[in-house]
């Protein structure tokens, strides 16, 4: 499991306890270890003091038997032989640990001694200034005091003891006189291990040390053994000896308590178990931490959510709204992939108005975008023109219906780039109506109110416009103004409304003179008109004058103010090849001149604009 950063702080604590705890543990341990330690050592220390003196006595009491003998031989005089066997054997009997007992006599030579089997070798023994006891032996004697020797080399073969006893008898005026020494010869091993079996000895690995040096050693005594006593041993009245005592491992287990061990592992364990159960305390709070807070992050998380949904609900019933109300527009809108044209979005106008249903729309879109909307890739590149230039165009197409006709739309498009990928929205609206009422106005704007001939404006439109053409072309151009003669004169005789239907016939009249396309008839202004006739020379538009004049002969319309009798007019005829060197303005000056020629010569005729007039 991880560990959050949070919980390594609680986690180092418990490890610091955990090293405290066992810490405690373990100097409690070592605590009551040196404690029994100590304790061990004093006991083992009081077994061997009682060991060493036990034997000390063992031997006393072993020795008491020549005291006795030698009190015997001091106060009643010398023993007879069989009195001394028979107390020196019952001493053998007695005391296993004796090699031999003897009495020296005054000469210090073996007199007697028992027994005799294994000590041969010193029935003819002396003592003599060069054996080593010899000074031992003569201090006892100047004493008068039983001396334990020093261990030395027995005749006999191996080492041993002697314990000198003096001996006295009754001399001259009751004086005691030396009688040699009874003695008591002891091999070291025998004596040792007759003194270790009278005690109980068996809790100890014994070793005897004459001056510090090994003399004898019962059972392999481990010397390094840290509870091992050396503790002066006193052989009768001989302090030269020392006793070291290792106690046996069954002593040492006997005395060693297991309290130690048991505490330290139950403090352990109970150290451990508190650390464990601190532990996992610990983990259950950072685990219901964590649950917490993991709660509290899935309810924030639910709530979000449901604010999202909520968010997406209103979105989705708005869309659905928008969806609606673009199908109740009867404009059609429409979202389509302009790569592959599948369609993303569009309206129920879209479709409907040309009389498909959605799916005939999007297949047709497909699979001939060029029948369905014409000039389609031309105009998605006039499109992706108005995108470069940032801009939004409205454009005029044609779309076929479903029955084949062919619908004038209006398309508003737009290229929108969105994540990398091309959208083109379109708006489009049937405008058919409006195109012809578009139409029926600019006509109405050109058209002369009275006559229904082009007005003014339209005259100086086409004009220019003509003007321009043939310039480029380099055709000619023939401009006839025309002025109704004495009008002035028919609408004082006849009123206002004859004149202005004159003024409607005779428009009639023009206009049915005009046969070449291009050809146009204005109301120029007043009764006066003008007649622009395109790549026409001089004589086209002599030929289309005399048409004129011809045309108001027939009407034959009265004018009772006419010298003629009846309505004419008069014509001003000129003719150009537009350049850059001359106007249009000029052709009509020219015209206009040519027609007050006409009338100043009488009316009723053309005069042609001549340079030379
Ligand atoms: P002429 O041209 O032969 O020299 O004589 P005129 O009488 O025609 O002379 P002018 O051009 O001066 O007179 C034009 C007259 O045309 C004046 C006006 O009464 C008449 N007129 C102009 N416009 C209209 C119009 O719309 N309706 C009617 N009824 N008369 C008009
Ligand atoms: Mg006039
Ligand atoms: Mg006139």
């Amino acid at each position: 499991m991880p560990f959050s950063r949070s919980a390594w702080p609680a986690r180092l604590a418990l490890a610091l306890l955990a090293l405290l705890l066992c810490g405690a543990s373990l100097l409690l341990w070592h605590q009551l270890k040196s404690t029994e330690r100590e304790h061990v050592r004093e006991r083992v220390e009081s077994q061997a003091r009682l060991l060493t003196r036990q034997l000390e006595s063992s031997l006393n009491a072993q020795a008491q038997d020549l005291y006795r003998m030698a009190q015997l031989w001091n106060h009643h005089g010398r023993l007879s032989r069989e009195e001394w066997e028979l107390e020196a054997r019952i001493s053998l009997q007695h005391f296993r640990g004796y090699q031999a007992i003897q009495w020296l006599g005054p000469d210090l030579k073996m007199r007697w001694l028992l027994p005799l089997e294994g000590n041969q070798a010193a029935l003819h023994f002396q003592l003599t200034p060069a054996h080593p006891n010899f000074n031992l032996a003569m201090q006892a004697k100047a004493r008068g005091l039983a001396s334990f020797s020093n261990s030395f080399s027995l005749v006999q073969g191996g080492r041993g003891f002697i314990l000198y006893t003096p001996l006295y008898i009754r001399g001259e005026q009751d004086r005691p006189v030396f009688d040699g020494f009874l003695q008591g010869v002891f091999r070291v091993e025998a004596l040792m291990d007759e003194l270790l079996d009278t005690v109980d000895s068996a809790d100890f690995h014994v070793r005897l040390l004459e001056f510090g040096h090994p003399l004898y050693s019962r059972d392999q005594a481990d010397l390094s053994a840290p509870l091992q006593q050396e503790l002066p041993l006193h052989l009768l009245n001989n302090r030269n000896f020392t006793l070291q005592l290792s106690p046996t491992q069954k002593l040492t287990q006997q005395l060693v308590s297991p309290l130690p061990q048991v505490v330290l592992g139950a403090s352990l364990t109970i150290s451990l178990l508190l650390v464990a159960a601190l532990a996992l305390a610990l983990e259950n709070s950072r685990r219901a931490r964590a649950l917490q807070a993991g709660n509290r992050r899935l309810n924030e998380e639910v709530g979000h959510r449901e604010q999202i949904e909520q968010v997406l609900r209103d979105s989705r019933e708005r869309l659905q709204l928008v969806v609606d109300l673009t199908d109740s527009s009867r404009d059609g809108l429409f979202i389509i992939d302009p790569q592959n044209r599948n369609i993303l979005h569009m309206n129920q106008a879209t479709y409907s108005s040309l009389g498909y249903s959605s799916e005939e729309f999007s297949r047709q879109l497909k699979e001939q975008p060029e029948q369905l909307l014409l000039g389609f890739h031309a105009w998605l590149e006039l499109v992706r023109q108005a995108h470069r230039d940032n801009s939004t165009k409205i454009f005029q197409r044609e779309m076929r219906r479903r029955d084949g006709s062919i619908q004038a739309a209006e398309i508003s498009a737009q290229l929108v780039q969105l994540n990398g990928h091309e959208y083109l929205i379109g708006v489009s609206r049937d405008n058919n109506e409006r195109l012809q009422l578009e139409a029926q106005l600019q006509h109405l704007s050109q058209q002369d109110g009275l006559t229904g001939l082009y007005n003014r404006r339209f005259f100086d439109h086409q004009l220019h416009g003509e003007w321009r053409r043939l310039q480029r072309i380099g055709a000619s151009m023939a401009l006839l103004m025309l002025d109704v003669d004495h009008f002035k004169r028919y609408n004082d005789q006849l009123g206002h409304l004859a004149g202005d239907d004159v003024l409607r016939r005779v428009a009639t009249a023009l206009q049915g003179c005009l046969q070449r396309e291009g050809d146009v008839a204005c109301r120029y202004g007043g009764e006066e008109f003008a007649i622009i006739l395109v790549n026409t020379g001089l004589d086209g538009g002599e030929h289309v004058a005399q048409r004129v004049h011809k045309a108001i002969e027939e009407l034959n319309l009265a004018h009772p103010a006419s010298p003629l009798g009846r309505l004419s007019l008069s014509i001003g005829l000129a003719t150009t090849t537009p350049s850059q060197n001359n106007q249009p303005d000029s052709l009509v000056a020219h015209s206009d001149q040519a027609l007050y020629q006409a009338k100043h010569q009488g009316r009723n005729r053309t005069c042609i604009w001549n340079p030379a007039n």
